[in-house]
């Protein structure tokens, strides 16, 4: 594509800061360049017409870990390592809802439950046997005991008979925290550029030339801020996960209110304008699913609308409305990868299932490291 003089100059001259990726991360880490530095010259430059990743195909949770997935997480990190990502996810939700308003975001504390289906027997167990001990762990975040023991009160089909249930949880509406950040990087000067993906850089210690799809130019600084698309750019420890969703048409008297996680967090469902939202079933196909590819499984789909009518709905009618998939960046380690890569390039990449949490925070110390 051949610029103009004036499109140069204009709009790709003197760039202070360029972002690679506008989701959750990288319109955070703009936000708050914007308010270290308020003269600066800052371009984002997103591959999709939207963001085209994750951030606005999430599922919305506001959450930190459900009981098995902490426990699980004990397995590969140490007890310090678990509090402190527990911990990013707390702060992280409390910048966004600070930054944003709960009220812009939708933000309802409707708690957190922990469904074990019959075949989960053992890891139910564990969990009951092992709930006040993570507690106790994590009683210097929350002041107060995260996970209790309800009955099934939503009727849920053929699970074990008590909810690990968590007050702290909340949920909000992805669409509408989107837009909000989207405005208010906007609203403060910071051009975005769809449409545009990021092909090649190259770092010559003074400066960053950046090849896209349509055009080239240079940069003072790049932070790299496409999650699951990292190692397209040749960054290393994160790989591509896919997480397939779909959501009901409204029904009628719909009584299910709150986040819920099946077998260790795999699956999540919950309710939005009378609907329920139902995800997962990546670990059907673990090698299938590491991929870029914005599509949707037969057997994944499937999968998910067998256990909304033998388990969630089992004596509701519903139809879907709509499905659709997201990329996620995960690796062996739950942290997200926040570095210096050469003298200019920076990364903050890898959030895993947690970037509604951790996706503020993460955009905070990229800025700060800057
Ligand atoms: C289905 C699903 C459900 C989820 N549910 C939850 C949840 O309930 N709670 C929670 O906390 N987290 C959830 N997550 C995870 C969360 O959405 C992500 O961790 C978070 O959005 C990651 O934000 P990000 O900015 O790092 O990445 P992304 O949002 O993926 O942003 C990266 C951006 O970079 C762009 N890009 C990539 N390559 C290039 C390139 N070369 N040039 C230009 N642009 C490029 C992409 O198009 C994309 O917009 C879910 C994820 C999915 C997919």
């Amino acid at each position: 594509m051949s610029l103009s003089y004036w499109e140069y100059k204009t709009w790709l001259s003197n760039i202070d800061f360029t972002i690679v990726g506008s989701g959750i991360v990288g319109l955070s880490c703009a936000f708050q360049l914007r308010n270290k530095f308020p003269k600066a010259k800052i371009l984002i430059l997103e591959r999709g017409i939207l963001p085209n990743g994750a951030s606005t195909k999430n599922a919305g949770f506001a959450c930190f870990g459900s009981l098995s997935e902490i426990l699980d997480d004990l397995n590969s990190h140490s007890e310090e390592e678990v509090l402190q990502l527990v911990k990013k996810r707390y702060d992280g939700l409390q910048l966004l809802r600070q930054h944003l308003g709960d009220q812009t975001i939708d933000y309802i504390q409707n708690g957190g439950y922990e469904l074990f289906t019959k075949e989960d027997k053992a890891l139910y167990e564990e969990c009951l046997s092992k709930r006040e001990q993570i507690n106790k762990l994590l009683k210097p975040i929350f002041k107060d005991d995260v996970f209790d023991l309800s009955a099934n009160y939503f009727h849920f089909n053929t699970i074990q008979p008590q909810y690990v249930i968590n007050q702290f949880e909340g949920q909000i509406d992805t669409g509408k925290m989107m837009d909000a950040l989207l405005k208010k990087v906007q609203s403060s000067g910071i051009r975005i550029l769809n449409n545009c993906t990021v092909e090649a850089l190259n770092d010559d210690n003074s400066s960053v030339h950046i090849k896209t799809n349509r055009f080239t130019f240079s940069t003072n600084k790049i932070v790299i801020a496409t999650n699951g698309f990292a190692s397209q750019l040749g960054i290393k420890g994160v790989k591509p996960a896919r997480a397939q969703v779909l959501i009901t048409h409204p029904i009628d008297n719909l009584q299910i209110k709150g986040t819920f996680h099946l077998e260790k967090g795999y699956y999540y469902f919950r309710n939005i304008d009378n609907r329920i939202l139902f995800g997962g079933g990546r670990n059907l196909d673990f090698k299938a699913e590491e991929t870029t590819d914005l599509a949707q499984t037969e057997l994944i789909q499937q999968k998910l609308e067998d256990l909304l009518s033998q388990i969630i709905l089992p004596n509701t009618r519903f139809e879907i409305d709509h499905r659709w998939s997201g990329i996620m960046g995960v690796g062996d380690q739950k942290q997200s990868i926040i570095k210096q890569l050469s003298q200019n390039v920076f990364c903050g990449v890898r959030q895993g299932g947690m970037g509604v949490a951790i996706g503020s925070l993460v955009g905070a110390e990229l800025a700060d490291l800057l």
